[in-house]
């Protein structure tokens, strides 16, 4: 099993056989609220009968198709729903099938822009501290995730890492903290040091997911931006959790009014039920890679045997009418305050030592227990006896509830955190 501790889950099994809006069962039948809206991409609920009618309408009528030199019309179809949706100018589409085939994909549209532009030698990517860009072998060189990274060697040359955001200073700051922005400086000295004629892109998560919900100090993305703009390096935002809502906003670009060059995506567009990343990519890039190709020839030699499924895509479109059909952007817009007051009050724990939300996001930092991640590891079983899913990375519990949850269960999903970590 995949991130798992593999020997003592044989011992303390948690399996789930069902699901339904908001609710996993067990076996048993006991329901666990889902207080991670699966891995962060169930925001409209489990088992939702339109997607499923999608699938099996689509499964009957076209089940695949190769999408070299062949597309089918599904895949336009999402393609111009999700530009509609993407901060204007991100309008051309490239698919994949999980997040970290997004980040892979975008890593090297970025290293194809600057070749088809004539400057060959941007090569190097800037990442950060404590990144996570998924498990492959670009996201992986990139990310800033210790753990993740250990057990792999060297990793991709060139890659050169930022300082993360968070300091203890910036501990239980309400939303995004005035002190900071200062710290994307650090893009200009990778500037300095290396030449910006050797730097390809920056990649960040706009608000960093898996260590625990890092939050930009104000001003630190606009920052990162005007840098990037000085230096023609391209700044790719990798929204997989952030993407479709989390925020508040149907991206975290929108959220914090930052226009990415690159912005990959996955997990919430197709509501969880299958496996799908996509790379929305600015209309210059678009140009300026097709326009190098001669004319008929493949202008990005990059793909996948299943980018935009036909199966899969029908799941994203019915996802993404789910959205529009149900308001879930501002379903979401509209839990936010009731989330984060809530959460807010679990301060008043003595071992919790830090809390940061935004959006539906929050990490709930735990004193370490001895040795880095026991006490995380603890919290997560006893969470699921008491009845709720989280997301616990470290020592670190993250909420992130589905936007079709309302105030009620977000209250009942933070007191069962309350009384775990109380008796923890
Ligand atoms: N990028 C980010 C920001 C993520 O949070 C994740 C997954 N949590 C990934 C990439 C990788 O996505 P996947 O697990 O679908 O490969």
């Amino acid at each position: 099993m995949p991130f798992t501790a593999n020997r003592a889950f044989k011992e303390s099994p948690r399996l789930i056989t069902s699901a339904a809006g908001i609710h996993l069962f067990e076996p048993s039948g006991r329901p666990i609220l889902d207080g991670s809206s699966g891995l962060f991409c169930v925001p409209a609920g489990h088992c939702r009968p339109e997607i499923a009618t999608a699938v099996s309408e689509q499964l009957q009528k076209l089940d695949y198709t190769t999408p070299f030199q062949f597309s089918h019309p599904g895949g336009f179809e999402l393609s111009r729903k999700i530009a509609s949706l993407t901060p204007a100018g991100l309008d051309r589409i490239f698919f994949a099938n999980s997040g970290s085939e997004s980040v892979e994909t975008a890593l090297k549209m970025a290293l194809a822009y600057h070749r088809a532009k004539g400057e060959p030698s941007r090569q190097r990517i800037v990442s950060r501290e404590l990144a996570y860009h998924g498990v492959n072998f670009g996201g992986l060189s990139v990310g800033g995730m210790v753990k993740n990274r250990q057990g792999y060697g060297t990793l991709l040359p060139g890659v050169v890492h930022m300082r993360h955001t968070q300091t203890v200073q910036r501990s239980f700051t309400q939303g995004q903290a005035e002190e900071g922005a200062d710290l994307a400086d650090d893009l200009l000295r990778a500037v300095q040091l290396y030449g910006a004629e050797s730097i390809a892109a920056v990649i960040v998560e706009p608000i960093v997911g898996s260590v625990g919900i890092l939050v930009p100090p104000q001003g630190y993305l606009q920052r990162l931006r005007e840098i990037a703009d000085q230096h023609g390096i391209l700044l790719i935002f990798d929204e997989v959790i952030t993407g479709f809502g989390r925020t508040g906003c149907p991206f975290a670009a929108d959220a914090f009014d930052v226009r990415p060059d690159v912005m990959t995506m996955a997990k919430a567009l197709t509501n969880g039920s299958m496996p799908m990343g996509a790379v929305a990519a600015s209309t210059s890039i678009y140009d300026t890679i097709t326009s190098a190709a001669p004319e008929g020839t493949i202008e990005f030699f990059h793909g996948y045997t299943y980018s935009g499924h036909p199966v899969v895509a029908a799941a994203a479109l019915a996802t993404l009418n789910i959205f529009e059909k149900d308001g879930l952007y501002d379903r979401a817009a509209a839990l936010v305050a009731p989330f984060q007051d809530a959460v807010a009050e679990l301060a008043s724990l003595p071992l919790v030592t830090d809390i940061r939300a935004y959006g539906l996001l929050a990490g709930i930092d735990l004193a370490i227990d001895g040795q880095f991640g026991r006490r995380g590891f603890a919290a997560l079983k006893a969470l699921f006896e008491a009845g709720l899913m989280v997301r616990v990375t470290n020592d670190t519990i993250i909420l992130a509830p589905p936007f079709v949850a309302e105030a009620s269960d977000v209250a009942q999903m933070v007191d069962i955190v309350r009384s775990v970590v109380s008796r923890l």
